[in-house]
Formats: C-alpha cells, sequence, structure tokens
C-alpha cells in the first residue's frame, strides 16, 4: 500500500529503529511508547487486520512474537509484558497495517488498560458460545483473505 507508513518502514523507505526483520517480518520501536521498550511487529506484507492473515502468514508472524517478548523484558528488566492488538478504528487501531505491540511491564508501574469486566444475564453466555461456534464453521470465517 503505497500511503502506508508501516509499509513504509518495512521497506526502509521511512526511517524506523530496527528491532528485528526476516523476508516476511519487522520490528521496531513505536515512536509514542506506552512504557520504555514499547515494540512494534508487523509482516512486511500489507494486511489491515489480524483477520485478513491466513493461518500460515498469522503462524509467521506470531513465531517471533515469544523471542521478541523475552528480549524485550531482558532488556527493561520487567516484571511482565502485555501483547496488544487493535483491528479497526473502533478497537483503537490508529495505523491500517496489522501489528503487535510487545509492553514491558513493571509492577506497580502505574499504566492500566482499564479492563472493566462485565457480566451475562442468565443463557446469554451459552447463546453467544452458540453464535460463535456456527461462525466458527462457516466457510466464509474459515481462513483470512488472500
Ligand atoms: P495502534 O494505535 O494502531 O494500535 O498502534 C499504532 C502504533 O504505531 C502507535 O503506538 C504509534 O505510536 C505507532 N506509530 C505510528 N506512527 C509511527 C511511526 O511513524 N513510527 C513508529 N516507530 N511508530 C509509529
Ligand atoms: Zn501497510
Amino acid at each position: 500500500m503505497s500511503d502506508c507508513i508501516f509499509c513504509k518502514i518495512a521497506a526502509g523507505e521511512v526511517a524506523s529503529s530496527k528491532v528485528y526483520e526476516d523476508d516476511t517480518k519487522f520490528a521496531f520501536m513505536d515512536i509514542a511508547p506506552v512504557r520504555p521498550g514499547h515494540v512494534l511487529l508487523i509482516p512486511k506484507k500489507h494486511y489491515e487486520r489480524l483477520t485478513d492473515l491466513q493461518d500460515e502468514a498469522a503462524a509467521d508472524l506470531a513465531r517471533v512474537l515469544p523471542r521478541l517478548a523475552r528480549a524485550t523484558v531482558a532488556a527493561a528488566r520487567a516484571d511482565g509484558f502485555n501483547i496488544f492488538q487493535t483491528n479497526g478504528r473502533c478497537s483503537g487501531q490508529s495505523v491500517a497495517h496489522v501489528h503487535f505491540h510487545i509492553i514491558p511491564r513493571h509492577n506497580d508501574d502505574g499504566y492500566s488498560f482499564h479492563w472493566r469486566p462485565g457480566q451475562y444475564a442468565a443463557d446469554e453466555m451459552e447463546a453467544w458460545r452458540k453464535k460463535i461456534t456456527g461462525a466458527l464453521h462457516d466457510k466464509s470465517t474459515a481462513d483470512g483473505r488472500r
């Protein structure tokens, strides 16, 4: 995609602080870190959302996540980390090229994702389970777009 900033970063057309690169993926420092050491992992090929990747492309991308997380945690002497991923504007996605955030975390670092647990009414969870398992068996959700 000619106007995608992450495509340009992956191609070396826009400067970035590279952390990792191979034939299909690229990792670099997030320019506006949630916490110091915040890394982004992207596929070199342009996909907007995680759901656009076929299984093999998703597996290839995920294969390097634990290694990048181990390196980020070691460098930051972190107590833990978040892997975070946005899809669509409603989810907070600001760059429309699929990416994983790798964010080192420390005990009492004061950061919060403001996760607010909800609850289901009676039978509501089962209705959702049925909808989702039905969709899982639908051919249109079986694999990503090419
Ligand atoms: P999103 O909000 O889409 O989940 O995450 C996009 C991330 O990309 C943000 O954390 C933002 O700071 C980062 N980002 C946006 N533009 C650039 C850029 O040009 N260079 C780098 N290194 N990071 C960027
Ligand atoms: Zn792109």
